[in-house]
């Protein structure tokens, strides 16, 4: 028997549609494989380009009114204070999968002793992604299934 799983591309990674959990014309929002805090989750461009200087002008509008729209959710539903909102773009700012995202970071004072220190733990080179143990399927899929109901008047899909 064939398997019909929907996926979408993440630089090289084909993403379950399971674990997508906000979609536009042009962009989408997934949770994180390796969230660094609670709600810490992926805005991405449809189309698969590594740098955020490869991105059309409307390709740049729908993703930042996307990141404006997730953050303001986000934020409120993990009840946070503030959010860090981020670009590593390219691998010399840290950037690992080789296709555009922003990563939004639901914030609390004191949540970090320092408060920059949260660019030291999104910066693979300072913090060992490798040794953090990734999330499940079936983990990542919960998550988005609680978030989507939260955006049904955003959707484009
Ligand atoms: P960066 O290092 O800025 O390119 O960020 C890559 C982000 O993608 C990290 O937060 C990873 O945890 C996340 N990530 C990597 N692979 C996946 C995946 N298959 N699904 C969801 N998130 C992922």
């Amino acid at each position: 028997m064939s398997s019909t799983l929907q996926t979408i591309r993440f630089g090289p990674h084909r993403i379950l549609t399971s674990q997508i959990f906000f979609t536009s014309k042009l962009s989408y929002g997934l949770v994180n494989l390796k969230p660094i805090a609670r709600g810490h989750v992926l805005v991405v461009p449809k189309r698969l380009v590594p740098r955020f200087a490869d991105l059309t002008p409307d390709e740049v509008s729908d993703l930042f009114l996307s990141t404006q729209t997730i953050g303001r959710v986000i934020e409120k539903h993990f009840l946070g204070e503030a959010l860090t909102m981020a670009i590593q773009d390219g691998p010399a700012a840290g950037q690992t999968v080789p296709h555009c995202h922003v990563h939004i970071i639901p914030r609390r004072f004191r949540d970090w002793a320092n408060n920059d220190d949260i660019y030291a733990e999104l910066d693979h080179t300072k913090v060992d992604n490798e040794a953090r143990t990734p999330r499940s399927e079936e983990d990542m899929a919960a998550e988005a299934d609680q978030l989507r109901p939260l955006f049904d008047q955003y959707q484009d899909c």
